[in-house]
């Protein structure tokens, strides 16, 4: 499968796409993941990244677009893909759209979750995330915990809460999808890619999704 994955931070996207990546083998790419990854590593990448994500701002769109041109070359995403947390702009989705082009991708749909506002700010104050750059499996204190001792189930590192996870960030992060990413709904919608999901429960949704891509 192609597709990209819309909807407000805290609206499941890394959930859902995680557990479509599980079915036919494509790949997830998340930009929140890899520049976390690149912030804990120290990276040229993460050093540039690191003070607008720990505000909740948004990562300048060039610097976006870079490592998005680098990650489709990537064999793996020959398969398939799921895109998470991108594009998140109306340039970036411009420039998505001439690099698909470029790469003779076409893209199956655009999969847009739409979850009320007050699920979203549960789950983001409610969320912790692994710290461990190549895992970053995701908690939630209520309804999915890690282990005992807060650690992953997965790898054992320590479970957090992430930098942005502030409450005054976390609002910043709403506003900000407010603002920059939800015209993208519009863009896509006339591009006659958009298809949307009223999500509240991840597995339904994935359900959802693939029955629509079979149909
Ligand atoms: P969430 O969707 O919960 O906000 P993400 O993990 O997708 O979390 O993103 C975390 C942060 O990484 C964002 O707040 C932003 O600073 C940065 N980021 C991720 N993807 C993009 C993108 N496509 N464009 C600009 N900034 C991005
Ligand atoms: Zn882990």
């Amino acid at each position: 499968m192609k597709i990209i994955l819309l909807g407000a931070p805290g609206a499941g996207k890394g959930t859902v796409a995680k557990l479509l990546s599980e079915f036919d083998g494509s790949v997830q790419i998340s930009t929140g993941d890899i520049l976390r990854a690149a912030v804990m590593e120290g990276s040229d990448l993460g050093k540039e990244a690191q003070a607008y994500m720990k505000r909740g701002d948004l990562v300048p769109d060039s610097l976006i677009m870079k490592i998005m041109e680098e990650r489709l070359r990537e064999p793996d995403c020959a398969k398939g893909f799921i895109m998470d947390g991108f594009p998140r702009t109306i340039p970036q989705a411009e420039a998505l759209k001439d690099l698909l082009e470029k790469l003779s991708i076409s893209l199956d749909f655009v999969a847009n979750l739409d979850v009320p506002r007050e699920v979203v700010l549960d789950r983001l104050t409610t969320r912790r995330t692994c710290s461990n750059s190549s895992c970053q499996e995701i908690y939630n204190i209520k309804s999915s915990p890690p282990a005992d001792d807060n650690t992953c189930t997965k790898c054992g590192s320590p479970v957090i809460q992430r930098d942005d996870e502030t409450e005054e960030a976390i609002l910043n992060r709403l506003d900000t999808y407010n603002a920059m990413t939800a015209p993208l709904i519009g863009f896509y919608e006339k591009e006659g890619l958009l298809r949307s999901f009223r999500s509240l429960q991840s597995r339904d949704t994935v359900e959802d999704i693939r029955k629509s891509l079979k149909g």
